[in-house]
């Protein structure tokens, strides 16, 4: 089989997701065979070092031997069940695990099937407790520039007007504050001003506040302090609105700590987990909250106030597997003190981006690293050329318009970090004019 069998079959039968699929008449689909620690393979042979680990799922590595077994093992003894009404070993356990992990106030989880479902899952309940305490509360506060999701509620709090002025008149009620501008902590203070001003006037109405804590990944890589969540924690506490932590990217050690709330030390409402719950392997999200609002909807028999949300395949065993397995492997390997060394690695080596004359700016957040490019009109596609120059020299990067960023998997070697940084590298600096 070769790479062009698969590329023909499938540009007649499929509709590939965020793709104009015109674009695919000029660049050419990747087959992909099978992939191993953080490479992927095509049907030719060529690798590919997965620099942004599959849409920020992967964190151990492709086929990782041990998550392979436990899903094998898991696969022997119960694939799915429904969990209303049933339950399994699994989906204890990682719940248990879970909530011991993340921060104090979180006691239970309540588990969709992917991001943009978790994100439903915490607006519907969020406005559903304030409703079972008798008030209607029909907005939502999210962050200018922010993204949580493609699914209608998810792309109503979200803020990226490339994805959501289409649907503008279908969307539910949201009210947009002001994001700190970059990472210092003065930068903090006129936003916190703004988001307080709005609480003041508005917090009857207002159900929940929905952040990505540290890192708004899909707007750009946009990086704040801490200090932003910790006010924003201290005015949503005061004023009665939910603070919803959207955990979907930043989550699992992505940020140097295992939870970016971690960075503030606040515990928020809600917190949603998915992306590298089962280290990039199945869908799979889960909603931790508190028990005060578990409380609100635990009654004698109320249709009413109870929350009817379900997903066929909330809860699946082999993606809760999966997840356990994640954390064993982030519980055996130490992995939040072994990545310490790998992020001040990264902080040296991307030190030289600095001194190219097309990059505005150099950002890390643990893991997370973006280099913004300056001088560029959107109609150039400048992060299409980096992707496809990358791609020839066997990294895979995509970037978000003139944004590049790395945002490989947890076990990314020092040498392995050299080469996607030199290639980027090079791809950059070959596009000055
Ligand atoms: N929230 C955030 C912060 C995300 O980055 C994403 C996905 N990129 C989502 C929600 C939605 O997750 P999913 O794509 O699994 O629906």
């Amino acid at each position: 089989m070769k790479n062009q069998d698969f590329i023909d079959r499938d540009l007649d039968v499929l509709w590939h997701p965020c793709t104009q699929m015109k674009d695919h008449e000029f660049l050419p689909m990747i087959p992909i065979k099978k992939g191993k620690g953080i490479y992927l393979e095509d049907f030719e042979g060529n690798r590919y070092l997965d620099a942004i680990s599959s849409w920020w799922v992967n964190l151990f590595g492709h086929s990782n031997d041990y998550i392979n077994s436990k899903i094998k093992e898991q696969l022997d003894t119960l694939e799915h069940v429904i969990l209303a009404g049933f339950t399994h070993e699994q989906v204890v356990r990682l719940s248990e695990r879970l909530i011991k992990l993340t921060p104090k106030n979180l006691t239970r989880c309540f588990f969709a099937d992917n991001g943009s479902s978790g994100v439903e899952v915490a607006l519907k309940m969020s406005f559903h407790y304030h409703k079972n305490r008798g008030e209607v509360k029909p907005y939502f506060i999210s962050l200018k520039n922010s993204y949580h999701g493609e699914t209608l509620g998810a792309l109503a709090v979200g803020d990226v007007e490339l994805y959501k002025e289409i649907y503008n008149e279908i969307m539910i009620k949201t009210l947009q504050v002001a994001v700190p501008k970059d990472s210092s902590p003065q930068s903090v203070i006129q936003p916190l001003l703004e988001l307080e001003e709005l609480l003041k006037n508005r917090s009857h109405e207002i159900a929940g506040f929905i952040l990505e804590p540290m890192v708004q990944c899909a707007g750009s890589m946009h990086m704040y302090h801490s200090d932003y969540l910790k006010g924003a924690r201290k005015l949503t506490e005061k004023y009665g609105v939910h603070l919803i932590a959207d955990e979907v990217a930043t989550g699992f050690g992505r940020t140097g700590k295992m939870f970016a709330s971690e960075h503030a030390e606040i515990s928020p409402d809600f917190m949603i987990l998915s992306k590298g719950l089962t280290g990039g392997y199945l869908a799979l999200s889960t909603v931790l909250m508190t028990d005060k609002i578990y409380q609100e909807f635990y009654c004698d028999y109320n249709l009413q106030k109870s929350f009817l949300h379900s997903h066929s395949y909330t809860g699946n065993a082999l993606a809760c597997s999966a997840g356990n397995a994640t954390l064993d492997i982030f519980e055996n390997d130490k992995i939040i003190d072994s990545i310490q060394a790998k992020i001040r690695y990264f902080a040296q080596e991307i030190e030289k981006f600095k001194t190219l004359s097309n990059v505005k700016e150099v950002r890390q957040t643990g893991m997370i690293i973006a280099i913004e490019l300056k001088g560029y009109s959107s109609e150039e596609r400048i992060g299409l050329k980096i992707y496809q120059y990358a791609l020839n020299k066997g990294v895979l990067l995509r970037p978000l318009g003139h944004i590049i960023y790395f945002m490989p998997p947890l076990i990314i070697s020092n040498q392995e970090i050299d080469k996607m940084v030199d290639v980027a590298f090079q791809g950059i600096s070959q596009i000055i004019n």
